[in-house]
């Protein structure tokens, strides 16, 4: 994400190291290559000058203390600056309403359907509620067929009509359906085209008035930058939506669209899709994606992240065994399962700061524990309980079980026991520093 625009702005920002002081020239020379980073990252050209200009008044009307480096200054002023023009707050989307319903506009293939499945799934699991997703795309029945797929995968209803070719009628019986099945979120996916055309839109424009949906979200991939903002505004024009969605985030280096949407429609980005599976959605905070553009990491985002899959009382229980040294490979394999429910781990690597660039070049497999579960799924139940079991041969049949070699078993072994060793020294110090606390 956003890698190219990163380290373009480090560069920019190198013009300022060794200087004393912000002055008109240096401020200037490093402007230039900020505006040149934004342009290439397909920026419109009016905001990238803009930006700029605000950012001068601000370094140059500054009373620069001493301690404070110029290049320092300049990387918060731009920071600053960047999270203001994607928006500056962190905006929800509005689920007021029994049923809220949630109108899904875009093109064909900028990700409307998945993101309706994310969202569905989002809000069951996050907000406990109980989404109702509708297909409303009446010319591709395979369209309709995506919806019933991804509604099986994550065990929400999916409404639609066979045969039908009124997306108002079926949009307007589906919501009558959720009030009677008691589903308190509607989510209609309508038609997209390939480019935009006057039918698709008085479509759309048509099941908006019928259905008068609490929120509408206009859908569009990242990766087509200009074109994005673009299309965003044409959307906005005929629909006035409340957010847009910015999907393939994933593969955006560049982050045109993402700098420039809000300041075109003035309207919030709420989300961004950062790939294909369905809980690689996020919330869209403008200023943690300030910290990412400027490869400063996004621990914020990383700690919900893991407190999404924290279970106390499973902590708790782990804390018992790590002390009495019974960490077993079996909860192995469950912390593994649950940091894999974390999503991509480059995407999460990425938010540690200053590894975003470290891993650039550094290919991270999707399915990086792969051999270590595969080793461990090779156990029997008392060998993933006591490891000390695990002879000479009883690691040849797990090689052999698992598709691995010998080398790999042994070093996972050892690495296990060197963990367990070590977390079990750990787990005793908090446990020290607890009843020392106590006492005092
Ligand atoms: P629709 O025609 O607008 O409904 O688009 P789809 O939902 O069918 O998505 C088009 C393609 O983009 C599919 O192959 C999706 O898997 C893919 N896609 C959607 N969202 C994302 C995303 O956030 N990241 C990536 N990498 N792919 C995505």
């Amino acid at each position: 994400m956003f890698e190219n625009l990163n380290e373009k702005l480090e560069r920019s920002f190198k013009l300022l190291k060794g200087q004393g002081k912000i002055t008109e020239i240096n401020v200037a020379e490093t402007l230039k290559e900020v505006r040149r980073a934004l342009l290439d990252a397909d920026v419109n050209f009016k905001i990238a000058k803009s930006f700029t200009e605000n950012v001068r008044k601000k370094a140059l009307g500054m009373d620069v203390l001493n301690a404070v480096k110029p290049s320092q200054l300049m990387v918060k002023i731009v920071h600053d600056e960047l999270a203001e023009l994607m928006g500056g707050k962190f905006i929800d989307i509005n689920l007021k309403g029994n049923p809220s319903v949630i109108l899904i506009a875009g093109l064909q293939g900028s990700g409307k359907t998945t993101f309706s499945g994310k969202l569905a799934k989002m809000l069951k699991s996050k907000k406990g509620r109980h989404p109702l997703l509708v297909a409303c795309d009446v010319y591709r029945p395979a369209a309709i067929e995506q919806l019933k797929v991804l509604g099986e995968q994550i065990g929400v209803p999916v409404f639609t009509e066979d045969g039908s070719k009124n997306p108002v009628k079926i949009a307007l019986e589906a919501i009558r359906q959720a009030k009677l099945q008691g589903n308190d979120v509607v989510i209609i996916d309508t038609a997209g085209r390939l480019a935009i055309d006057q039918e698709m839109m008085n479509e759309i424009s048509a099941v908006k008035d019928a259905v008068k949906p609490h929120e509408i979200l206009f859908v569009v991939d990242s990766m087509t930058g200009q074109d994005a903002v673009n299309t965003a505004k044409e959307f906005n024009d005929r629909l006035d939506f409340d957010g847009v969605v910015l999907t393939k985030l994933d593969g955006d280096t560049r982050g045109g669209a993402a700098l420039s949407i809000r300041s075109v429609v003035d309207k919030p980005i709420k989300f961004v899709g950062t790939g294909e599976k369905l809980d690689a959605l996020d919330n869209f905070h403008p200023e943690r994606m300030a910290d990412r553009i400027l490869g400063m990491g996004d621990i914020v985002s990383l700690v919900e992240k893991a407190q999404e899959q924290f279970d106390e009382e499973e902590s708790r229980r782990l804390q018992q065994k790590l002390a009495k040294n019974q960490f077993s490979f079996t909860d192995f394999l469950k912390q593994i399962q649950q940091i894999k429910k974390m999503g991509n781990l480059k995407d999460l690597a990425g938010m540690i700061p200053g590894m975003g660039k470290a891993l650039k070049d550094v290919e991270i497999e999707d399915d990086a524990f792969k051999h270590i579960e595969a080793i461990i799924y090779s156990m029997t139940v008392a060998e993933r309980e006591d490891p000390s079991l695990l002879n000479g041969s009883r690691r040849k049949r797990i090689a052999d079980g698992s598709g691995t070699n010998i080398q790999e078993v042994n070093r996972l072994i050892k690495q296990f026991a060197e963990t367990r060793k070590m977390m079990k020294i750990v787990s005793q110090g908090k446990n020290l520093n607890r009843m020392m606390g106590n006492a005092g």
